[in-house]
């Protein structure tokens, strides 16, 4: 017992200072240190069991991106003005497959967020099972406002660059905020346009008639509720009954309602950057869809078509109405210690994470010591890019899956993800801890590629 303290304790001396390494090399990149010491921490047990992974050094070498490109993205806006943005692309680790990871539109985005979204998606995409490395890319670009000709010269000329670093076997990009299929056509097109061949499987998320995969869209969103259902079943829950609160009202969030509803939930909020509509008769998601799919309104005008609705400003707030079941569907960082508290008092048994590291570390921490049921981003949100793979195989095969099959695999990939990840948790004396299962099957498939392959 002794002699395990010891090397637990060396085990973690050695993780600290990788971590500190990683701090100095990146410095004031708070989301992606953020990421990697939820990853650090969950691995101690894993790197005491195999001391292989140390003596290697591959979690020295998977913290540094195997490629980080940025570039200038010059466009010219309807005005006939000239705007210059930064793109970026993230080429993390491509041991088990082709870079893979979506590309995110929106003004925050800098280093930090693309290389902790690229960092998260290596594990997220081992977990999946599929074949597929992990990479993230985007831009500072800000959609909102913009005019379709301002997003198409805009995606147009970011292709123009990316062309350079991507394809069907090397790097495929697909959506992620601020990025649809409308995007991802216009990026399809320009990279058509620029290689002179049809080579649809460098993009995922694409619209149908461009070789897009049925049941993409709403893969992240049904995903989610599929493993927090899985979750849930466990302990004799389910979302069957059950009052839910969901953040954001994009891609994720829309189609995570959607399911929860047709579990037979009562989905009671969701939310905007701007603030949040509580409705106490079950949100309507035909007038969410409307707002957001269609016209491109913001959810404050919900309380319009349903006056015995509620909008309050600020995105925080939803925390605090009493649910069993929160959906942090919308950013990172968008629930934090205070919030968990707030839903732990108003007795919540289960939260899942439909966005990319949607809790702070604390909020995590505060959940899993009040017994409340966790499912953490990676595992609960890789539905999306598990059938984005299932898009690139059709692409490959040229073949097309109806929405039974398509719904059928990612169900599948759903509760092996919850399965495998539930093993490993008590395998490694976590049990029922889906942040340290989740991390450890990912990183733990990664690796063993990665020792395969040699020091590359
Ligand atoms: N952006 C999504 C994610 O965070 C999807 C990525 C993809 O389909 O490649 O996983």
């Amino acid at each position: 017992m002794r002699v395990l303290e010891l090397e637990t304790e060396n085990v973690r001396n050695y993780v600290n200072h990788l971590f500190e390494m990683v701090k100095s090399r990146n410095p004031n990149e708070v989301e992606f240190h953020q990421a990697v010491k939820e990853v650090f921490d969950s691995l101690v047990p894993v790197l005491v069991k195999n001391p292989t992974y140390i003596k290697l050094r591959v979690l020295d070498r998977m913290v540094e991106p195997e490629r980080f490109i940025t570039f200038r993205v010059p466009w010219v806006d309807d005005e006939g003005i000239v705007q210059v943005n930064r793109g970026f692309r993230v080429q993390y680790n491509s041991s088990i497959g082709p870079y893979k990871g979506g590309l995110r539109f929106h003004p925050s985005v800098n280093a930090s967020i693309i290389k902790f979204l690229g960092f998260e998606q290596i594990f997220k995409n081992a977990l999946t099972g599929q074949f597929i490395g992990g990479g993230k890319g985007g831009s500072d670009f800000d959609p909102k406002g913009k005019s379709d000709m301002e997003i198409m010269r805009f995606c147009q000329s970011f292709m123009t660059e990316l062309s350079k670093h991507i394809g069907p076997d090397l790097d495929v990009p697909a959506g992620d905020i601020g990025v649809g299929a409308k995007e991802i056509g216009y990026l399809f097109g320009q990279y058509k346009k620029l290689k002179g061949a049809y080579e649809a499987g460098v993009l995922t998320g694409k619209g149908i008639d461009s070789g897009g995969s049925l049941g993409r869209k709403e893969a992240t969103g049904y995903g989610t509720v599929y493993f927090v259902e899985e979750m849930l079943n466990e302990k004799g829950y389910s979302f069957t009954g059950s009052t839910v609160v969901v953040s954001g009202s994009g891609n994720v969030s829309i189609y995570a309602m959607e399911k929860a509803m047709e579990l037979g939930a009562s989905v009671i909020a969701c939310s905007d950057s701007s603030g949040y509509i509580y409705d106490p008769n079950g949100i309507n998601l035909d007038t969410v869809k409307r707002l957001k799919e269609v016209e491109n309104k913001r959810i404050k005008e919900y309380v319009k078509a349903h006056p015995e609705s509620t909008y309050v400003t600020g995105w925080k707030g939803i925390w605090t109405i009493p649910c069993d079941i929160a959906l942090p569907c919308a950013t990172q960082n968008e629930l934090d210690f205070e919030s968990a508290k707030h839903l732990i008092s108003n007795g919540i048994k289960a939260v899942g994470e439909g966005a990319n590291m949607p809790s702070t570390l604390d909020a995590i921490d505060e959940f899993l010591a009040s017994g409340v049921l966790f499912a953490p981003a990676k595992a609960a949100n890789a539905g999306g890019v598990a059938v984005s793979s299932l898009e690139m195989a059709q692409n490959s095969a040229r073949i097309f899956w109806s929405q039974e099959e398509i719904d059928a695999k990612l169900k599948v990939i759903m509760k092996t993800i919850y399965k495998k990840s539930m093993e490993a948790a008590t395998e490694y004396d976590f049990p029922g801890n889906l942040v340290v299962g989740a991390n450890i099957v990912g990183f733990m498939r990664v690796a063993d590629a990665m020792i395969e392959q040699g020091v590359i």
